[in-house]
Parts: structure tokens; sequence; C-alpha cells
């Protein structure tokens, strides 16, 4: 028996049983605070780096954490996205990508990719990343080219989202928030992109003013 099918056993007999009301009031709705974009590496477990529930992330992953720009053609991710935002009207997006990322290796080395001929196109939707990091950093070794890559990859997809519609009325309304994110497999850090600053820093840095209202809000009530 796989181990993944020996699990759905165990989450029947013990798991479910612990948060029967959490899923029997799923299943009268979904009303999620974010879209999460994240790889499909196996390595990012959405739940337990973000520490939330089913029902508080809608999740779409794929190889690279790509978000092709609008277009005419309609993409699972282009459905998934308007249905997210126009449908469920999440408050949030997230573009989550992470390091040791397989897709962004190969959007470095395209043409090691010549087996892979989706992969391949697939990843031409971070070409304008790659370009980033030979400009700003022509002369960087490897480690640091990737390092770049994946921040750059990450600010190119947050473009690419705001040229969908959904997306673009929303931010014009002010009640959507785009946040870029890289997570750190090995150290389990995550760093969160500033447009201000043109710049990532760890999360409890970028989000400091929200812990403390929080913080604040909650010794108050106490
Ligand atoms: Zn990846």
């Amino acid at each position: 028996m796989p181990h993944f099918a020996a699990g759905v056993v165990r989450f029947q007999n013990e798991v479910y049983p612990q948060k029967k009301e959490l899923f029997e009031a799923l299943s009268k709705g979904q009303s999620p605070e974010a879209l999460f974009i994240t790889c499909s590496d196996s390595r990012i477990e959405t739940a337990m780096i973000t520490q939330t529930e089913p029902g508080e992330l809608f999740i779409c992953r794929n190889a690279g954490n790509i978000v092709p720009p609008h277009t005419t053609y309609t993409g699972g991710m282009t459905a998934s996205i308007e249905f997210a935002v126009a449908a469920l009207n999440v408050p949030h997006i997230v573009i989550c990508g992470h390091t040791e990322c397989g897709a962004m290796k190969g959007a470095m080395d395209l043409g090691g990719l010549d087996a892979l001929p989706h992969v391949k196109e697939w990843l031409a939707y971070s070409k304008a990343a790659v370009s980033a990091v030979d400009a700003v950093a022509p002369e960087a070794d490897d480690a640091e080219r990737m390092h770049l890559l994946l921040e750059q990859n990450v600010i190119l997809q947050l473009q690419h989202l705001k040229t969908h519609p959904s997306v673009a009325a929303r931010l014009a309304k002010g009640d959507l928030k785009l946040h870029g994110w890289v997570y750190d497999i090995k150290t389990g850090a995550v760093k969160a992109y500033d447009a201000a600053t043109n710049s990532f820093a760890p999360v409890d840095e970028h989000y400091a003013a929200e812990i403390a209202a929080i913080a604040g809000s909650s010794s108050c009530t106490a």
C-alpha cells in the first residue's frame, strides 16, 4: 500500500474526528484569505509553512510558480486566478518561490531542456527574470545568480499577475494586496518583497507593523 494511501486511512480514523466541526463548516462553502501561488515542488508544504487550516488558502501550483501574462488564451492559471479574485474575492495573493527550484535551474539553462519540450516552453515565462539577473549581476557565480533569479522570478510573476483583468480591477479598487515571497527549504526562512525598496526582507521584518498591531490589540483585550 502506498504511504499516501495509508495516510488517508489514518486521516479518516485519527485526524478527521478531531476536526469534524471544521470540515462540516467547510462543506457549506469557502472563504479563503489568500490565493497562494507556489511551485509544484514536493518539498513545499503550504499548510505547514503558513500554519493554516483547510479553507484558508486557495492554492495554485505549477513548475516555477509562474503566472503567464494575460492573453485571450484560457489556461488553468488564468481561470483559477479569475475564480479566486472575482468569485471568492480573496483579499491577498501570494506568489511564493523557493530555493533549490528545479524549474528556475532549467530557466537558467533552457538549452539543457530539449528532452522536456513543454517544460522548456513553460519556462519561457521566466525569461525576463533571467535577463534581469544577467543585467544586474553579469559577473556573479552560479549560486548568486540562482539566488537573484528566485527573487527576480517572483517580481516578474507579480507583474504578470497585474495584467489579469480581475486582478487589475481589484487593485484599482484598492481591496487586493499582492505579496512576493521566497521560501528557503533548508532553513525554513521566508523572505518577502518590498516594492518600495525593491528588496526582500525576512517576513517578521516585512510584516513588523502588522505583527505589532496584532500584539497591541490582543494585549488591549486581554
Ligand atoms: Zn520549484
